[in-house]
């Protein structure tokens, strides 16, 4: 049976946050950080950043997606990294 991938399945755990400011406008910025759970079992890792009030400045997201925990290493994972943020064309 080939397996099926529904959100609800899926359980966010936040574990970090840190604030700064933007390096061209001195505006707060955000960052968050966490694990995704999948039943019990950790999938990704996320990365979110944003510049508040600053829409135009985009966001990121980096997802590291694969083995997590003892007996793995790093070649068990995969980036993807997303900018988000309007398109000037
Ligand atoms: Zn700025």
């Amino acid at each position: 049976m080939a397996k099926t991938y529904q959100w609800q399945n899926y359980q966010i755990e936040p574990t970090g946050k840190d604030s700064g400011h933007c390096n061209c406008c001195q505006t707060k910025t955000q960052k968050i950080w966490g694990f995704i759970h999948q039943e019990e079992i950790t999938i990704a890792a996320y990365f979110v950043g944003w510049t508040i009030d600053s829409p135009d400045h985009g966001a990121t997201f980096d997802l590291i997606l694969g083995s997590w925990g003892e007996g793995t290493s790093s070649t068990d994972r995969a980036h993807a990294a997303l900018n988000f943020g309007s398109a000037s064309v």
